[in-house]
């Protein structure tokens, strides 16, 4: 996924390569941040790429009786904080390189919301919409044997991602315990609550971006009450912030999945759509006056959310998004070249790394309640996540005013920090 070089038209009308590689946009800005924080060239070597990782085959047998092998990741960023942590995507566009960046992500994300983790990632290239139940739960199983050496509660924490999710942490849970010898519930979050999953982690990532939403809308005074929402995606992410958003009074005005969008100027129906998605956030199927993507993005809205795959706004689009917030709630939907023109158009960009990192702030939530095994209540984990992201939001917000950066830049500041700092003390760079 997000790992082809696409051509698009730039500004003076010229054709140019707008270069999607995910890993090589992320360094770029890994780069920039350790030189205004004044690490040496070192450091950037250091963090540019992951410490391991490991490519695994999986043979799985399917229902008809053939057996297929699929291919699997599982990327350790950096663990000089302590283990790495990170979702598991299953998807047919899985490339070894966005699993590196996204393993990178997720160290910059520990970093902003401060736990004492570093980032990792899995991923398997299958595409899970045409896999039944129980061709899942193999799979799920296999990747757990495959990597089982390189993972565990102290050393690296998987969780869910992109068409991942309880069910199939259960099953990883389970097939764990069984390599261990011993129940092993802080080896993975994202849990179903009767496996030691935690309250509130299906919502941690839309509530966490609903508070940036929030945050970022008070820095521009504009009111989330009746403002005009746009979402693109609904999965776990898209659809619940969307219900978060129409419960806050705003207008939820276009929302998407992968095969087109829906818009009504007047506001959508979201607790209709809530019902009748299925569980891959799959819902415009069901209607015939859809417009597409492209459409979506170009939408008139005050607050525009990217909750869906990576490389959605690119200097194609940039310059035609109405919105003057735009809120990533996916990771790397926006390409450098885009953030640049939506950041001299004055639009506000809240990144990734730090929208997005409600999900790992209850992950974090949930290991530690399996690692005392005393269990807290919805409303203990909700304050808990509001007091995080609030801290992380204005953190990253006050040093791209006091820097003069962008949003993006100041996250990858203050994520890379603690990470940079705690590799010194070590004594590795
Ligand atoms: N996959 C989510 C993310 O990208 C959550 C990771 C986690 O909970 O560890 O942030």
């Amino acid at each position: 996924m997000g790992n082809q070089d696409v051509v698009t038209e730039s500004t003076q009308g010229e054709q140019k390569q707008e270069s999607l590689n995910l890993l090589e946009s992320t360094q770029v800005v890994i780069k920039e941040a350790l030189e205004k924080l004044g690490y040496q060239e070192s450091m950037f070597e250091l963090l540019k790429e992951p410490l391991r990782v490991l490519t695994v085959r999986i043979p799985v047998r399917m229902d008809n009786g053939e057996v297929k092998v699929f291919t699997g990741y599982r990327a350790q960023h950096n663990d000089a904080v302590g283990p790495t942590k990170g979702g598991i995507r299953f998807h047919p566009e899985v490339t070894e390189d966005e699993v590196k960046a996204l393993s990178i992500w997720m160290s910059l994300k520990a970093g902003i919301v401060d736990l004492p983790y570093g980032g990792g990632k899995g991923g398997i290239i299958c595409d899970p919409r045409e896999m039944s139940f129980r061709e899942l739960e193999r799979l799920s199983r296999g990747y757990v044997r495959a990597i089982s050496q390189l993972v565990g509660p102290t050393k690296d924490i998987p969780a869910p991602d992109v068409f991942t999710n309880s069910q199939i942490m259960a099953w990883m849970m389970d097939e764990y315990s069984r390599i261990r010898e011993f129940d092993s519930p802080g080896f993975i979050t994202g849990k179903p609550i009767a496996l030691g999953g935690s309250h509130g982690r299906e919502t941690a990532t839309a509530k966490g971006v609903t508070i940036c939403i929030r945050e970022a809308a008070k820095r521009r005074n504009i009111d989330v009450k009746g403002a005009r929402v746009v979402i693109q995606g609904f999965g776990n992410a898209g659809s619940y912030l969307a219900k978060f958003m129409h419960d806050a009074g705003a207008k939820v005005v276009g929302i998407s999945d992968a095969y087109g969008a829906l818009h009504d100027p007047n506001g959508l129906d979201i607790d209709y759509l809530l019902d009748r998605r299925d569980s891959f956030g799959t819902v415009t199927k069901l209607f015939n006056n859809t417009i597409t993507n492209k459409e979506l993005f170009e939408l008139d809205c005050d607050i525009l959310v990217p909750a869906a795959i990576e490389n959605q706004i690119t200097a194609a689009n940039a310059h035609n998004i109405k919105a003057q917030i735009v809120v990533e709630a996916a990771n790397g939907p926006t390409t450098l070249e885009a953030t640049k023109i939506l950041t001299e158009r004055g639009i506000l960009l809240v990144p990734d790394v730090l929208a997005s990192a409600g999900g790992v702030t209850v992950s974090y939530f949930e290991w530690v309640q399996n690692n005392q095994g005393y269990y807290w209540t919805e409303e203990e984990v909700e304050a808990k996540l509001e007091q995080v992201m609030v801290r992380s939001f204005e953190n990253v917000y006050s040093l791209s005013q006091t820097r003069r950066v962008d949003m993006r830049l100041s996250a990858y500041m203050v994520g890379a920090r603690k990470m940079a700092e705690a590799s010194r003390f070590r004594g590795w760079v």
